[in-house]
């Protein structure tokens, strides 16, 4: 099978059966993201345990690149710590905008590796970012909340 057919195929089936498509209670850290370029609206939720992000969901409504890459980051991010979820922020940053680092291990991205067709429609790019915008202003939250300052 193509390897394009096969991430179509990611992106189809996660956008229409959405993983973790719920509002999470009690969410320990929650984030809006909004993309007015094309209109896409979420909410990411975090429950965490210590280090670790014991449980996390969205909700809200957009095109199917944002939906698909908000269930592929919350399938991807469950029971990860707080750390491995920062790196996979930068690395998929790096992807979607096309600054990959050689040294950037895309295979360990694993299905998330479908997004990077996006880099191919410029205005589609947000589309995918914003969950991860999102992530990483519900994650900065929480360090501040447990800095020492
Ligand atoms: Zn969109």
């Amino acid at each position: 099978m193509d390897l394009k057919d096969l991430y179509k195929d990611i992106i189809v089936d996660h956008n229409r059966s959405p993983r973790n498509f719920r509002k999470l209670e009690p969410a320990t850290r929650s984030a809006n993201g909004f993309n007015p370029l094309c209109g896409d609206k979420l909410t990411v939720y975090l429950q965490l345990d210590g280090e670790t992000i014991a449980d996390l969901s969205f909700e809200g409504s957009g095109c199917a690149i944002s939906v698909a890459s908000a269930s592929l980051m919350t399938e991807r991010l469950k029971g990860k710590t707080l750390a491995e979820a920062k790196t996979l922020y930068a690395s998929m940053h790096a992807l979607l905008t096309g600054n990959t680092p050689a040294e950037t291990d895309t295979q360990s991205l694993g299905k998330l590796a479908a997004l990077e067709g996006v880099k191919e429609y410029p205005s589609r790019v947000k589309c995918a970012t914003l969950c991860w915008h999102t992530l990483e202003a519900a994650l900065r939250n929480d360090t501040a909340a447990v800095t020492t300052e």
